[in-house]
């Protein structure tokens, strides 16, 4: 580890990315007193992607952050989360009593967050190229020619991590054999089947796992009350992936091929979206090391996983809340700050990219508390 200075609360601290993780990390810390300021390499946010589903433990952290009712407004509280058979539609799995569960449109989310940001502390288009960590700062080099300097740098920078990449040096992460189909439309378009506006329903392939062949699902939930926007995202095997990280658009036939068989309701969904893309999944292993010197990563940059349990941002979002404890309660000691976030994280971040990876989160009646009822703002942190 390289030297620490003594820092107080006006540790000024650099977020690199202003994703999911980094707006929240970047609001936590700001509401915390601590000088933020977000470094995204975007110019603007583009209502386009995906749903994000929002469960109980997401919405804590974002709750303590007095943000759940606008994320509240701006998505769909769900009244009900259905796991079906793929093509009869017996219902495998209903959880009960499923309280604060919301789907919203990754966008959506995002602007809630970042309209919760003190005036002109996010900055686009500020591609992080370099860092140079000093004894007691660090300076940041962007794409653009500029720099910036900090007491502390958080990289949230996503999977394709630059931060990561200078601290642990170059590793590409890893294709997981599985692609998504994802599609956002107006369920009006939707032929012969009614689609429930208040409820998320996931269909299960047979076999799943345990045969790669057959291992398919579809996920469709609502995106928002005031229009009648419907999502569906898929997960498939698929043997290669030539594309790059970006994901690429398909014909309804390919994804009508790649779901033959499925229940009727599957079928008409697919047929019903105008336009449909293809996103390979990428996973990494967790990592050993979280932290080096005044920079710690978060998120996807740290421990990015599959997404078949809805809870890749859920972990960032707990992330931000127990670096933001760990923080407040070390202000002086960043390095030991970060050690003591690492040691609080990593055991649940690693058994969440395990769960979600074999894809069982809700294939079956189970219990559900342990990955649910988990509260960071107020869990016991270990030092
Ligand atoms: C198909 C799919 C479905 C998913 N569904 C869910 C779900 O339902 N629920 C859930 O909790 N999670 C879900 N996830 C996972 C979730 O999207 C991620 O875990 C989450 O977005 C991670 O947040 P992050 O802030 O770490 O990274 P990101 O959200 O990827 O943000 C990283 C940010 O860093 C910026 N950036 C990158 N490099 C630089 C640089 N050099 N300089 C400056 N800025 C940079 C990027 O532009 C981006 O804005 C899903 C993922 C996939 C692929």
């Amino acid at each position: 580890m390289k030297g620490m200075g003594q820092f107080n609360m006006s540790l000024r601290i650099a977020v690199i990315g202003g994703g999911l993780g980094g707006a929240t990390a970047s609001v936590a810390l700001q509401r915390a007193g601590f000088d933020v300021h977000v470094y995204e390499q975007a110019s603007d946010i583009q209502r386009v992607g995906a749903g994000i589903q929002l469960q109980a433990n997401t919405m804590r952290v974002l709750a303590a952050l007095g943000l759940d009712t606008p994320i509240r407004d701006a998505g769909v509280p769900i009244s009900r989360w259905q796991s079906r058979v793929w093509d009869t539609g017996k219902i495998i799995f209903e959880p009960e009593g499923l309280s604060d569960w919301v789907v919203v449109h990754r966008a959506d989310l995002l602007n809630v967050l970042l309209r919760a940001l003190k005036p002109g502390t996010f900055h686009s288009r500020k591609r992080l190229e370099g860092l140079d960590q000093k004894s007691d700062s660090v300076s940041l080099k962007f794409a653009d020619g500029t720099s910036a300097d900090a007491d502390i740098v958080i990289g949230a920078d996503g999977i394709n991590s630059r931060v990561r990449e200078i601290l642990l040096g170059p590793e590409s992460p890893q294709y997981s054999g599985y692609i998504a189909y994802l599609s956002i439309f107006s369920s009006s378009l939707v032929r012969g089947h009614h689609v429930a506006l208040d409820q998320s329903t996931k269909w299960w392939s047979d076999k799943r796992h345990w045969d790669p062949e057959h291992t398919r699902y579809f996920l469709t939930y609502p995106l928002s009350q005031d229009s009648d926007e419907i999502y569906f995202v898929t997960g498939a095997p698929q043997a290669d992936w030539n594309g790059g990280t970006h994901p690429v658009n398909v014909a309804n036939d390919e994804v009508r091929a790649c779901y033959a068989g499925f229940h009727p309701e599957v079928l008409a969904l697919i047929d019903a979206a105008p336009a449909i893309t293809k996103w390979p999944v990428f996973v990494r292993k967790p990592l050993p090391v979280w932290s080096d010197g005044h920079a710690v990563l978060l998120g996807d940059a740290c421990h990015p996983m599959s997404p078949y349990m809805g809870q890749g941002a859920g972990m960032a979002f707990e992330d931000a809340a127990i670096l933001t404890r760990c923080l407040q309660a070390h202000p002086t000691d960043p390095s030991f700050a970060f050690e003591m976030y690492r040691k609080n994280r990593i055991d649940r971040t690693s058994l969440i990219q395990k769960v979600s990876s074999d894809h069982t989160w809700l294939a079956y009646p189970q219990e559900t508390e342990w990955a649910l009822g988990f509260d960071a703002g107020v869990c016991e942190l270990r030092e």
